[in-house]
């Protein structure tokens, strides 16, 4: 897509950098970072308290940030979005407010072995504290998840279902909506991990009919320290707060504080204003570009890309799945991820090398880490064939 010139860093590298590290985090549109310093030059002040034009504008705007979020997402209700740091956070409060709430000994919790740390860790020591067990949904060899275990996997006394709609390392885009239908039949309610679905495909909350949906900003081109708890109306009205003080409160006396009505009951402190604000506009962008474009032209540079590298004697994609996003995983020879990426970096290709937060995923497929080359809009096909050329390279070094 021609939208490099949108965004200043890649302006400023030119042809020296050839960004791949999308999956950690995206490059930020001159739109966004506009926006977010016209708040800070015109419009900034604390919200919700402040009785002064100043006050109101800064209200505006952030309130306006969470309709944007509303519509981007399909949610039917504004106060069912909630910003949070992150996706990381948003989990956990979901783990916090919600399940901890009522999962006793002997209950379960059901998510995947592909599962990033932030949806996997939080789980896990949820159910080591109360006695209760974690279970995993495997994977084929494609890296694509048996759902045919789900009957087997989730019972009556499974408190939640929790589970990433695109894989991080292996690029799996995994059918959400009918393991969420699986999971409904039995009355379980289920999360999805959206970090790296938001960008490249439409997400209809209310039509997927899943009960929580998180997201990062980071990972949309909107900026770090800003992220999504969907929750259905139902849940998050009866959830307890996850954090106490200001703003989320209704009235405090020395004996007894009443709770502020939802979303702000979740929302304790002065948030990420500027960052809200960011990530309206970086959705707008988005929106602007056209999801089914994004996955058209992502999906090319997958194929690309998945042509090119295959090509390359001793190179093993990890996540072959049917239906993938513009995630790609490797190996190569017996070549270090860590070592690989160094010597790209050193010809101007950004790539992730390592577990990727993945470590029982990396266990699975028996190996330490992987390389990774993740793309979007700005990326082309000139890119790939550097990469691919560098590769080559890199073989020749270790031969
Ligand atoms: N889930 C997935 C699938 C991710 O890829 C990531 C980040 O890489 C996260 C969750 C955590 O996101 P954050 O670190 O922004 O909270």
């Amino acid at each position: 897509m021609n939208v490099k010139h949108q965004f200043p860093l890649l302006q400023k590298y030119g042809d020296t950098l050839a960004y791949m590290d999308n999956a950690a985090t995206t490059q930020k549109p001159q739109v966004v970072i506009d926006a977010m310093v016209n708040y800070y030059e015109n419009t900034n002040a604390n919200i919700h308290r402040s009785p002064h034009r100043l006050g109101a504008d800064a209200t505006a705007a952030y309130e306006g940030a969470r309709e944007t979020v509303r519509s981007f997402i399909h949610a039917k209700k504004v106060e069912e979005i909630v910003f949070t740091k992150g996706a990381t956070e948003a989990v956990n409060l979901v783990v916090q407010s919600y399940v901890a709430q009522h999962i006793r000994a002997g209950d379960n919790v059901v998510i995947s072995i592909m599962e990033h740390h932030a949806n996997f860790v939080p789980w896990q020591i949820l159910c080591e504290e109360r006695n209760a067990s974690l279970r995993i949904i495997p994977i084929n060899e494609a890296g694509e998840l048996d759902v045919s275990t789900l009957d087997d996997l989730l019972d009556e006394r499974t408190k939640i279902l929790a589970i990433s709609h695109i894989s991080n390392t292996l690029g799996t885009i995994n059918p959400i909506k009918k393991i969420i239908k699986t999971a409904h039949k039995k009355n379980i309610p289920v999360l999805i991990d959206g970090a790296q679905s938001i960008a490249h495909r439409v997400v209809n909350v209310q039509d997927l009919d899943c009960d929580f949906f998180v997201f990062s900003g980071h990972k949309i081109f909107a900026p770090t320290g800003i992220g999504v708890l969907y929750a259905k109306e139902n849940y998050l009205k009866n959830m307890r707060p996850y954090q106490y003080g200001g703003d989320m409160i209704l009235s405090v006396t020395v004996n007894k504080t009443t709770f502020n009505r939802i979303p702000y009951r979740f929302e304790a402190g002065t948030p990420p204003i500027a960052e809200a604000i960011g990530l309206a506009k970086a959705l707008d962008f988005v929106h602007s570009l056209g999801r089914e474009n994004i996955k058209a032209y992502t999906s090319e540079l997958l194929h690309y890309a998945t042509e090119k590298l295959t090509q390359i004697e001793g190179l093993r994609i990890i996540g072959q799945a049917q239906d993938k996003t513009s995630i790609l995983s490797f190996t190569l020879a017996d070549i270090h991820p860590h070592d690989i990426a160094t010597l790209l970096d050193q010809q101007g290709i950004a790539i992730r090398a390592g577990h990727h937060c993945t470590q029982p995923l990396m266990e699975h497929y028996g190996i330490a880490g992987t390389a990774r080359a993740s793309f979007t809009i700005y990326n082309t096909k000139a890119e790939i064939d550097k990469l691919a050329a560098a590769l080559k390279e890199v073989i020749k070094m270790f031969a």
